[in-house]
């Protein structure tokens, strides 16, 4: 699996947010040649699109391609419909039940789209930054999920069936708490303040502050003593 290459190349999704800002430091750390591949997907994209412009240009990657595959045609999430995130909900409530912020097979059309690029490009090597501790009720954030996309990667492709490398996916920060996240990240260089995380900003791109995204990012900053740099509505 290019072998020959000093630095080779691999496609990590960029969403813009904290998770995958550090997922693309981590992949420049381990080696590789980053190309960037951010999915606009639902109403939030221009603000989330914005973050990943702002996170890719600051990595210095090799490419960033903006893919729209625009899921709300299909609805069925608080994030690809005209659903109300919820908002301020028991730390205890985001565990167990899927919530309405999951988006039906997200991860897989995600990885879908890497893997179609990684094959264009002679990559081998898939980053994305999805998480089981934090969002444990999302199915394609799982461990298992992860193995066995990588086995449909082999399968599927012409380089996978000619063997001439192997496909992994690297999921980095899967099993990390949100603040471990962050450590890593401050230590790999990772300017958080141009990242994005909100399910549901301002149309100036605020965060609002109690949607989970916000409340998870928030809460670990301040068990680490620090604050988050990124604007909200309010503080
Ligand atoms: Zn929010």
């Amino acid at each position: 699996m290019n072998e020959g290459r000093e630095n080779p190349p691999a496609v990590v999704l960029l969403s813009g947010g904290l998770d995958s800002a550090t997922v693309l430091a981590e992949a420049r750390a381990a080696g590789f040649e980053p190309f960037a591949l951010s999915i606009a997907y639902g109403q939030r994209h221009a603000v989330e699109m914005e973050a990943a412009r702002r996170v890719a240009r600051s990595m210095n990657v090799a490419r960033h391609v903006e893919l729209t595959i625009d899921l709300r045609a299909f609805g069925g999430s608080a994030l690809t419909a005209d659903v109300e995130v919820p908002k301020d909900r028991r730390a205890d409530a985001t565990g167990g039940d899927i919530p309405i912020t999951y988006v039906p097979a997200r991860n897989t059309v995600f990885l879908s789209m890497a893997l179609a690029w990684a094959e264009t490009l002679g990559a081998f090597d898939l980053f994305i930054g999805v998480n089981c501790v934090d969002y444990s009720g999302y199915p394609d954030c799982r461990p298992e999920f992860i193995r066995a996309f990588e086995n449909l990667a082999n399968l599927a492709t012409k380089a996978g069936v000619e063997g001439t490398g192997r496909f992994r996916v690297h999921a980095p920060i899967l099993t990390m708490t949100k603040e471990q996240v962050i450590r890593r990240g401050l230590e790999l260089g990772v300017d958080y303040g141009l990242t994005h995380s909100c399910y549901d900003p301002t149309p100036e791109g605020l965060s609002c502050g109690h949607c989970d995204a916000c409340r998870l990012r928030l809460a670990a900053f301040e068990r680490m003593g620090m604050t988050d740099p990124v604007a909200y509505v309010r503080p």
